[in-house]
């Protein structure tokens, strides 16, 4: 069975310059012509995120079966290619320092979709583990900002009220990079029906994720992930529906920085214990999960077209209209 074509709304990589982006031929093995990695979360100092930017950077441009996304034509080109193009985001305003030219600039970095809080509220937006006031003044001045760069505004760790304010205000559609649904898996970090139902109305897609946590399954099983797309499919269809896979490459290599607050990021309160687990020893399904999950599909009688949508054609029609 040939891979169908996937596009990955969100995946993660160790956070350090040097880290070595050839493990990403592993997404190509398994379908992937295009792939968002993080370059930063709430938590991560800008010095950090800036030189993680520039070794990531001059990484792609080393790797020949990597292409940095400076344009729509570069992910049709890794397509037509077998390659796979790669883009940034980023996990929380915070690092944009209030400033809406700071989007201006990490748009011309690479940053294709950022979401505005990480778990926790700050000066633009509610995050999903915290007090949650809606976005604020300063937060709709970002928005602006992200729709006038033509980027991807992502509502992934945000709060409910600051998501259902963003779909009301962002003049683009606006997506859920990695998310599922709550119905499933009654977790803070999931989604409502109407916040879902609200996300489809802006135009946008709902990309579904691998982390156990967030799932109905403690292993995060290929039938737990296949669950929650035919979840969304029966409330949203299946347009609006995709994967963001949430995988961490090498995560034994990602420790986050120094000194970091793991109880203030991700509360034991809301479900998680990362002292116990270590920084990010969860279950995280792997790519080839992409594999196993087509034909758990085809046995629930999905169509191949709707399959393809689904693992690519989705988010691909909508950075074609978004990007530009
Ligand atoms: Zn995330």
């Amino acid at each position: 069975m040939t891979a169908i074509p996937v596009w990955d709304a969100h995946t993660c990589v160790p956070l350090f310059a040097q880290y070595d982006l050839a493990s990403l031929q592993r997404h190509i093995d398994c379908g992937a012509y295009y792939i968002s990695i993080n370059i930063g979360m709430d938590f991560n100092p800008l010095d950090d995120i800036i030189q993680i930017i520039a070794g990531f950077r001059k990484r792609i441009n080393e790797l020949d079966f990597l292409i940095q996304v400076e344009s729509f034509a570069d992910v049709e080109r890794a397509q037509r290619e077998g390659k796979l193009a790669v883009s940034f985001d980023l996990e929380g305003g915070v690092p944009l320092c209030e400033s809406p030219a700071m989007v201006d600039l990490f748009a011309k970095l690479g940053v294709r979709q950022i979401h505005l809080a990480y778990n926790r509220s700050n000066s633009l937006a509610g995050g999903c583990h915290d007090q949650d006031d809606g976005l604020t003044a300063k937060g709709k001045a970002i928005v602006d900002a992200i729709n006038a760069n033509n980027l991807f505004m992502d509502v992934s760790h945000t709060g409910y009220r600051t998501s259902m304010d963003i779909f009301e205000y962002s003049n683009k559609p606006v997506i859920i990079s990695h998310g599922n649904p709550r119905a499933l898996k009654d977790h803070g970090r999931n989604y409502r029906d109407d916040q879902l139902k609200a996300c489809a109305a802006t135009g946008g897609v709902v990309c579904i994720n691998g982390v156990s946590r967030f799932l109905n399954c403690a292993e995060a099983s290929p039938q737990s992930m296949v669950e929650a797309i035919d979840y969304l499919v029966q409330l949203l269809g299946p347009e609006h529906v995709g994967l963001g896979l949430d995988y961490v490459y090498d995560s034994h290599l990602d420790k986050g920085p120094d000194n970091l607050d793991l109880a203030h990021w991700w509360p034991p309160e809301a479900g998680y214990n990362k002292a116990s687990e270590g920084f990010l020893n969860i279950l995280y399904a792997p790519p080839e999960r992409f594999l196993e999950m087509t034909s758990l599909l085809q046995q629930r009688g999905y169509k191949h077209s709707d399959i393809e949508a689904i693992y690519s054609t989705n988010m691909h029609s909508l950075a074609k209209s978004i990007w530009r």
